[in-house]
């Protein structure tokens, strides 16, 4: 079987996707053979009007390790293990890099951060890239300590999460709905704008996810594009059953990995007392898309209150 563009545009029509914003997880091989690639997934689903927003993860690219006061408990991270020099020691993230991980996120992700219009986010490990008639909207809010944002927008916008072809393990939007449920985002690493470390909200772990199948099964409607199953989630009311269920039963998130960061994650998350994130938020005007560390904006100011001295 041969899945061709016209096959995307009429598998969203069935499934109401028209004109709609969609935050997409997909993999290209359940499809089978799709004629034009990934690319001509992407093309079929801006066809039928809708925005497709996709994850566009660049931990290989841009993580670094913590400086001391950066090492918050419960934070589901070893900070005993010996520290490595990452790739990201001398690099500074902005929306315009076309860094990927390239294994982990796949075709569909790499197809729309290709693309010259698209819009990404500002988040150095968990961005998402966006085409569309909605794409500004909904990448706007996203910033290194909102990293969810663009998932409330999508929320608010009526938009739908799809999965095609993969589990629920795949979902972000549940780590929204873990935030949500008062637990707080784990923290991470990459430079900030000045060239330095600092702390970013990311997820955890998502191997439990799948435990939340008859918890979202009412809301679902499935739908199939050549091999791949589609099934398409009402944003916003996912979010809201699947936050209702954390904070019922909080232990239907965890994998069957013992000693997981699952257990810090269902403890509540890390423990922040509010001086441990120097977090720079100077934009940079005019950034290329890799600026090394000595590059990165020498001026500190415009970064307010918020940055603790280290
Ligand atoms: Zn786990």
């Amino acid at each position: 079987m041969v899945v061709r563009g016209q096959d995307i545009r009429e598998a969203a029509r069935t499934l109401g996707l028209s004109g709609r914003p969609l935050c997409v997880h997909a993999s290209l091989r359940s499809f089978g053979w799709v004629d034009g690639g990934a690319e001509a997934v992407v093309d079929g689903l801006l066809a039928e009007g809708c925005t497709v927003m996709v994850p566009t993860f660049s931990w290989e690219a841009f993580a670094v390790d913590p400086l001391p006061p950066q090492q918050p408990p419960r934070n589901g991270a070893d900070y005993v293990a010996v520290p490595r020099r990452r790739p990201g020691t001398d690099r500074i993230y902005t929306p315009e890099a076309m860094d990927l991980d390239r294994t982990d996120m796949g075709a569909i992700p790499a197809a729309v951060l290709a693309r010259p219009q698209r819009v990404r986010g500002d988040h150095p490990l968990m961005s998402f890239a966006a085409v569309g008639p909605r794409a500004e909207e909904l990448i706007a809010g996203q910033e290194p300590l909102a990293v969810f944002a663009l998932l409330r927008a999508l929320s608010a916008a009526g938009g739908a999460v799809v999965l095609m072809g993969v589990g629920l393990d795949r979902m972000t939007l549940l780590h929204l709905a873990e935030q949500d449920a008062g637990r707080v985002p784990f923290r991470r690493w990459a430079n900030g704008r000045d060239g330095r470390p600092m702390m970013v909200e990311v997820g955890g772990c998502s191997r439990g996810f799948p435990h939340l199948e008859p918890v979202l099964a009412p809301l679902v409607v499935v739908g199939k594009a050549g091999h791949s199953v589609w099934r398409v989630f009402p944003a916003g009311e996912t979010a809201a059953v699947a936050s209702r269920a954390v904070k019922q039963t909080p232990s239907i998130t965890r994998c069957d990995k013992p000693a997981c960061r699952c257990d810090d994650a269902i403890a509540g998350g890390p423990i922040l007392t509010g001086s441990e994130e120097p977090y720079t938020k100077c934009k940079v005007k005019n950034a290329k898309p890799a600026l090394s560390a000595a590059e990165g904006c020498k001026v500190r100011a415009s970064v307010g209150s918020t940055v603790a001295s280290v």
